[in-house]
């Protein structure tokens, strides 16, 4: 693994998806085989391969603090193209820094991860409702998430945390996305640990070689996506679990 400390320019970008989003790092030590975000590297110049690199943002809250007073309120993503818990956070706590910003700041914060290291910040969530929490959680079998995402934490490790977020009073969500052969088993075990579901296809463009290696190409295509995703979502209706399409 390449670590290299960077000065950024900026921190607070505009998104598509919330009003803004902070990348504390660029490249994720989570190397998930289907990750979109590896096409950052044609704008960053890096020859490693995606997982293999992780620029540490480390003027990050400086930046951030500069920014918010400058900037109008809004919904900020924690992130997009990283993992803003990935293993690196435990020594540099760029992420840690500045979602305190932007508590102290009472700006609303969505953050997005598939580590647990998420846990050593709850006591900054705690007696919020403008900060949610969501664990991406793909799949219920764990042999399948090795396949496809290597060095993330384990399904039971994400659900784990995911409960003890809901327990000490966040609200959370499950990022069951890409969707992944399996999925289904999901429905059982995320009743009381989160207030929502969101579930997305996969975009087979970066992982259908994974697919095809471990004999999964049955479990691939749009006909059988939409059919796992309705079958899905209904499970959680069942549980009146809120779920989601977002496709
Ligand atoms: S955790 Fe997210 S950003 Fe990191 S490699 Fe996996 S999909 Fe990409």
């Amino acid at each position: 693994m390449i670590v290299r400390e960077v000065y950024t320019k900026s921190i607070l970008s505009r998104s598509k998806v919330f009003d803004y989003v902070v990348n504390p790092y660029i490249g994720c030590e989570h190397a998930c085989t289907y990750c979109y975000a590896r096409f950052m590297k044609r704008f960053t110049g890096h020859r490693e391969p995606w997982g293999e690199f992780v620029d540490v943002k480390i003027n990050a809250p400086d930046l951030l603090k500069r920014e918010i007073d400058r900037t109008p309120p809004g919904r900020v993503w924690v992130s997009g193209v990283c993992d803003p818990y990935q293993p690196l956070e435990r020594t540099y706590k760029v992420t840690k820094t500045c979602l305190e910003i932007l508590v102290e700041h009472d700006w609303p914060i969505t953050i997005q991860t598939k580590s647990a290291l998420v846990l050593r910040d709850v006591a900054l969530f705690a007696g919020s409702n403008k900060i949610e929490v969501g664990l991406t959680v793909t799949t219920g079998d764990e042999r399948v998430r090795e396949l496809f995402e290597p060095n993330a934490a384990s399904i039971k490790e994400r659900i784990k945390a995911l409960e003890k977020l809901h327990l000490a009073g966040t609200r959370t969500y499950v990022m069951i996305a890409p969707m992944l052969p399996q999925a289904e088993e999901l429905a059982a075990s995320l009743r009381e640990k989160v207030d929502y579901v969101l579930i997305d296809r996969m975009n087979y463009h970066y992982a259908d070689w994974v697919y095809r290696k471990h004999n999964l190409e049955s479990t691939m295509g749009d006909d059988i996506f939409s059919l796992k995703a309705k079958e899905l979502a209904s499970a959680f209706g069942t549980q009146g679990i809120e779920c989601r399409l977002l496709f």
